[in-house]
């Protein structure tokens, strides 16, 4: 069943209808369900994480703060809990509700036009692992302390795993992101997910982008040594660690100091809207664009007043967040949001990234709609560097990738 092991909060104003989500729930095997009468009662309980809650199913329409509301503040909280939308309005509203939910940056599973049944419940729980696949394996909150996520890295346990950027056009390498693992002692590879939030949350994660940095640059100016190629390496920073105004020196000088030049590595940055320090977020990036890296706007569209930080920002790529690469083929209204980011992108002349290829049918669209650059599983999950060398060696004798060139 899938919701065994997971726990649910069901918000809905209407007791009686409430009480039916929650047996329905249980019948589903959900392993705790909490109830909630409206979004303020319901934020109070997700916020409290004892114990974390998976998956929120909400009505839309209650008395004080209402589930649009109650949207916007899990989306500025950043909580990773999955939601399930239910209501009786008409569909183009509740899919309008949806885009808004993800544009606060929410994980949205889909939406229910009430009756609520417990068959239409379970589909969409079922898409819950598909979307989060690396959190919490047990439902039991953060399975590791910050302690021990400290220790990990100060004991060289993280380490970069390297996933291909590929041209839409031609197939050829452009490049790979670095993306953190813990390799634990004992409990094997960890993803992101379970210590990068608490490291952000604590202002500890200079530590692990230090060493993520160290290893990309080494990697890059290796690879671009032994391979000829023109490829760049991404690293993912915090927006929290650049309120530190001497993190540009330091990383510039950590890239030098690794034998790479700043012009070969791009700064994967997430829009925020919690950033209080703005100028010292923005001195930080200009002096890293001036210094030579490259900025990519990361999770494109998932955050707040995009527009606003493109024009404030010297980007030079915009990553366009998988939810609307995965769905644009089917759903009209992210197509229309991957199509407005490519022309944006094309009209600021940055590079534009689709992230989360995973099908034949993104690529041929994304490739058609004049997108650059493509990342994601179709073309390979990130790999430890051994393996990532392999690939690309066996990559670059084929000269160029054969997917969507036609049969
Ligand atoms: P992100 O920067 O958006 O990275 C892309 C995520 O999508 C990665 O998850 C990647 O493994 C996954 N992915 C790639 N292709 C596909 C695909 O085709 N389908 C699907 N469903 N997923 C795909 P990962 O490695 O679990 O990383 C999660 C997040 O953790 C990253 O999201 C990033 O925000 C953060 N992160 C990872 N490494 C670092 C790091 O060194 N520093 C910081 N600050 N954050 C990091
Ligand atoms: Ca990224
Ligand atoms: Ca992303």
């Amino acid at each position: 069943m899938n919701a065994s092991g997971l726990n649910f909060l069901a918000v809905e104003d209407h007791e009686f209808q409430r009480g039916m989500l929650i047996r329905m729930l249980e019948g589903l095997g959900a392993t705790k369900v909490t109830g909630a009468a409206d979004g303020k009662a319901a934020l109070d309980i997700v916020m409290a994480r004892t114990p974390a809650v998976d998956i929120v199913i909400s009505d839309l329409d209650m008395p004080g703060m209402d589930g649009m509301e109650f949207m916007r503040h899990l989306g500025e909280a950043g909580i990773p809990v999955s939601i399930i939308l239910a209501s009786v309005h008409e569909r183009s509203l509740l899919t309008s509700v949806e885009v808004m939910t993800k544009a606060y940056g929410v994980t949205v599973l889909g939406v229910i036009e009430k009756p609520v049944t417990p068959a239409k419940l379970d589909a969409l729980i079922g898409l819950h692992k598909a979307v989060r696949p690396d959190v919490r394996p047990a439902a039991s909150g953060p399975p590791f302390t910050l302690e021990e996520i400290v220790e990990g890295v100060k004991n060289d346990e993280i380490e970069a795993f390297f996933q291909p950027k590929v041209e839409l056009a031609t197939g050829r390498l452009h490049g790979a992101e670095a993306l953190a693992r813990w390799r634990h002692p004992n409990s094997g590879v960890i993803a992101p997910l379970a210590f990068i939030p608490l490291l952000e949350d604590n202002h500890q994660i200079e530590m692990l982008t230090r060493t993520m940095m160290r290893q990309s640059a080494a990697f890059c100016a290796e690879w671009r040594a032994s391979s000829g190629l023109d490829v760049t390496v991404s690293v993912n920073l915090s927006i929290t660690t650049l309120a530190d105004v001497h993190l540009a020196e330091r990383v510039t000088e950590l890239v030098r100091g690794q034998g790479s030049e700043p012009a070969h590595i791009v700064l994967e940055v997430t829009e925020s809207a919690t950033t209080t320090e703005v100028g010292r977020v923005l001195e930080n990036l200009s002096r890293l664009r001036m210094n030579g890296f490259g900025l990519s706007i990361d999770d494109y569209g998932t955050g707040y007043s995009s527009m606003q930080q493109l024009m404030r920002i010297p980007f030079t790529e915009l990553k366009i967040d998988q939810s609307f690469v995965a769905k644009a083929s089917t759903e009209p209204a992210a197509k229309v949001i991957l199509e407005s980011s490519l022309d944006m992108a094309k009209k600021l002349d940055i590079t534009s990234v689709a992230e989360g290829v995973e099908s034949q049918q993104d690529w041929d669209l994304l490739r058609q709609l004049g997108c650059v650059v493509a990342q994601g599983y179709l073309i390979a999950k990130p790999m430890p560097v051994e393996a990532f060398r392999e690939w690309a060696g066996n990559r670059t004798h084929l000269e160029g990738f054969e997917i969507g060139t036609g049969h």
